[in-house]
């Protein structure tokens, strides 16, 4: 699923894209995505796009936001007169745009065209006040994130939360990581990945991860999030931003993805997969303790 740097590198295109065009028309194509009393949104400006963990508020001029979680499989792709170089779609948009996996088509003015594409349909799109959005059940129980990001305006994860959040539980230190009611926007690959670097084995339970340990986690944790914004996420299943195109992290992952493949500190043992809470988990056996 996509994660913090994913997320954020729709969030930074969108903004690029979307800010000063109109809604025109919205036409939704699959009734599960119908948005109750979307007329309201005609003629509203894009003012600015947010993002709060994983999920996106795209806010608008009439002070309501249309909030996007793309969830597995939800892509947001832009065409119009902002995206100065059109590249060829990624074939990860599969039946392209429009398609047969497109459920929503906001039509912008001058040519603008925003397209929510969703093959597997577990993302979801709602429109609500913006002054609502933090309350949203989703969002409003999230826990704090990693700051990572330049403009980053909502409850930063400081040491002091992160050393707290892993002394209260007992459970597998990887799975907390990926807790989104207690760390936003950590999802499996920055996970596999942060405790790689962290030389942390991923299934010890966290409130037996030592203060040394804890640093050094949360050191990781920014690099491999910081990493990934570098190089526009990671492009597994459907994951492509909103001018076409895939990221390149899944190219320089640290331990994610490589089963049987060498370590790429010690070089001498094989990186080992198996599955903690029903998700991929690589791990070197020599160098994760
Ligand atoms: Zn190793």
């Amino acid at each position: 699923m996509p994660e913090l740097p994913e997320v954020e590198t729709i969030r930074l295109q969108l903004e690029k894209f979307l800010v000063g065009h109109r809604i025109e028309k919205i036409e939704v194509k699959n009734p599960r995505y119908e948005i109750p009393q979307k007329d309201n949104l005609l003629g509203s400006e894009f003012i600015g796009v947010r993002r709060f963990a994983k999920v996106l508020s795209l806010d608008l001029s009439n002070k309501h936001s249309i909030v996007v979680h793309i969830k597995l499989t939800g892509q947001l792709i832009y065409r119009g007169p902002n995206l100065k170089e059109v590249a060829a779609l990624s074939k990860k948009v599969v039946g392209g745009v429009p398609g047969a996996h497109t459920h929503i088509i906001f039509y912008l003015d001058r040519g603008g065209v925003l397209y929510y594409n969703d093959i597997r349909r577990f993302g979801w799109v709602r429109v609500v006040g913006s002054d609502q959005v933090v309350k949203e059940g989703f969002i409003s129980k999230l826990g704090p994130e990693p700051a990572v990001t330049d403009n980053f305006t909502g409850r930063a994860l400081t040491f002091e939360d992160f050393k707290k959040i892993l002394s209260r539980t007992k459970r597998a230190i990887k799975v907390v990581l990926m807790d989104q009611t207690k760390i936003g926007g950590v999802g499996n690959i920055y996970a596999n990945d942060a405790l790689w670097l962290a030389k942390i084995d991923p299934k010890r339970p966290a409130d037996k991860i030592t203060e040394k340990e804890t640093e050094e986690l949360y050191d990781s944790i920014n690099k491999v999030l910081r990493t990934g914004l570098k190089y526009g996420g990671a492009s597994e299943l459907a994951f492509v931003t909103p001018d076409g195109r895939e990221g390149k992290y899944q190219e320089h992952s640290l331990v994610y993805g490589r089963e049987n493949m060498p370590c790429k500190r010690c070089h001498t043992a094989k990186i080992k997969k198996y599955f903690l809470s029903g998700r991929g988990t690589y791990f070197c056996p020599a160098c994760q303790k």
